[in-house]
């Protein structure tokens, strides 16, 4: 399904009333826990009480029966809960974050296999806690509906812009709007700034046809020969800061401007799904970044460390750096440990539309960072940076026909009236430029 602008627009509206009335049920859900939670409303009564007190005999009782109930408190967090005994057996040690800059570079892009942990079974206490949750997401969807049916807000018939609903339809919208406001205002926001987004984009490809119709036109017919997103447009690449960019904020300054690119291959099997790599790195080796953009079999561009940050790649070359990977492990010298000779990592090459989509993200950089066209010094390999210490990208990595590829995305480029535009509005979306 396609929508314009204005459609999205009208979703916008929608959702941000939606949003108004999640807030309202969110706090009312609060209250409720509040008074489930009677110990906070005790302490208050005390302070409370206190507080109004000035008679030095009547607060001491007081002050002597809040010790004598302290007292009873730490008795009974001497004894050992069962609970936590049976929850310690489970958990498994916090790892503390692995210190990214001094990783030992022999252990990278080097993976026999992903390992998987056996799931605990769940607790008394966990099942308890589930049963409250429960009541209060049951309680935020009720109250919510009761809110939809009393206000008459329906958002169902407001994204689709109809007004006529009949009566069974009007209820199934309340329900429906109900259950989406009971979600709570968070998700809505996130997907309210999703869609500004995907709007400002839809806008600026509109504005690109106008101008570029031909390129875009030519995009289009290689798209249709195939079902391969092979990405042509550098500019309508889809960035918003990849995984997590939040994390980054306040880490991983880049401590000099980017002069370089470096490509990898994942070292991993091809059929590992995105969120595969990304665990690997993220929940195993406890690292916040890794490559700045890794690139699937099918030529889709998944954007992973913020692209205004230094990445985890390359050691010694990360602050001066941009990674780009592709997915799946293209080395195979027989005698080499982690060598895919007999297909073990899938893919033993690149696919096209891989080598297409790189070529494309690595034009879009060239142009963002002002970064020279010179393969030998500019945009390189990781075993050329790091001569003897790594084989990434794989000794079957189709060097010349990815420089071929980044060449003629260049020249397109050149050839663009707008560039000096483009360029611009790229650089002045979120987590592109420092
Ligand atoms: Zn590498």
């Amino acid at each position: 399904m396609a929508f314009s602008p204005t459609d999205i627009e009208k979703i916008i509206t929608a959702l941000t009333v939606a949003a108004g009335f999640s807030l309202l049920i969110e706090r009312a859900i609060e209250w409720l826990k509040h008074i489930i939670d009677g110990s906070n409303i005790n302490q208050i009564r005390y302070q409370q009480l206190t507080s109004k007190i000035n008679n030095p005999k009547a607060e001491k009782t007081i002050n002597k029966y809040h010790n004598l109930l302290q007292k009873l408190e730490q008795k009974t967090q001497e004894i050992p809960p069962l609970v936590n005994t049976q929850q310690q057996k489970y958990q498994s040690p916090v790892i503390p974050l692995a210190d990214e800059e001094n990783w030992d570079e022999s252990q990278f892009e080097k993976y026999s296999s992903i390992a998987l942990s056996p799931l605990a079974p769940p607790l008394k206490a966990d099942l308890l806690n589930a049963q409250l949750n429960l009541f209060y997401i049951l309680s935020a969807v009720g109250l919510a509906i009761a809110a939809t049916s009393f206000m008459k807000l329906h958002l169902l018939s407001m994204l689709l812009g109809k007004s006529d609903l009949s009566v069974q339809a009007q209820l199934l919208d309340e329900v429906i709007s109900g259950i989406v406001i009971a979600g709570g205002a968070q998700p809505l926001h996130v997907l309210i700034t999703f869609l500004t987004t995907k709007k400002m984009h839809l806008e600026e490809i509109s504005a690109q046809q106008k101008q570029t119709g031909k390129v875009i036109s030519e995009a289009r017919e290689v798209k249709s020969k195939s079902d391969t997103p092979v990405n042509t447009n550098p500019f309508a690449i889809i960035y918003q800061g990849g995984v997590n960019p939040d994390a980054l904020e306040l880490t991983h300054l880049r401590q000099q401007p980017v002069d370089m690119i470096i490509y990898h291959h994942t070292a991993m099997h091809s059929g590992l799904a995105f969120e595969g790599i990304i665990g690997e790195f993220i929940d195993s080796k406890k690292w916040l970044t890794a490559y700045h953009a890794i690139i699937m079999p099918d030529g889709v561009i998944h954007p992973f460390c913020r692209w205004d940050r230094a990445g985890n790649h390359c050691i010694g070359f990360n602050q001066q750096s941009l990674a780009i990977a592709l997915h799946g492990n293209f080395h195979s010298i027989t005698d080499d440990d982690f060598s895919n000779h007999d297909g073990r990592y899938g893919n033993k090459k690149p696919t096209s539309a891989q080598i297409q989509s790189a070529a494309c993200l690595i034009e879009l950089w060239i142009q963002l960072y002002a970064i020279p066209v010179n393969f030998n010094q500019n945009i390189l390999p990781h075993c050329d940076v790091l001569a003897g210490k790594t084989v990434c990208p794989g000794n079957q990595f189709p060097h010349e026909i990815l420089q071929q590829a980044i060449l003629r995305q260049h020249q397109q480029s050149l050839s663009l009236r707008n560039i000096d535009n483009l360029r611009q509005q790229f650089q002045l979306k979120p987590y592109v430029m420092a």
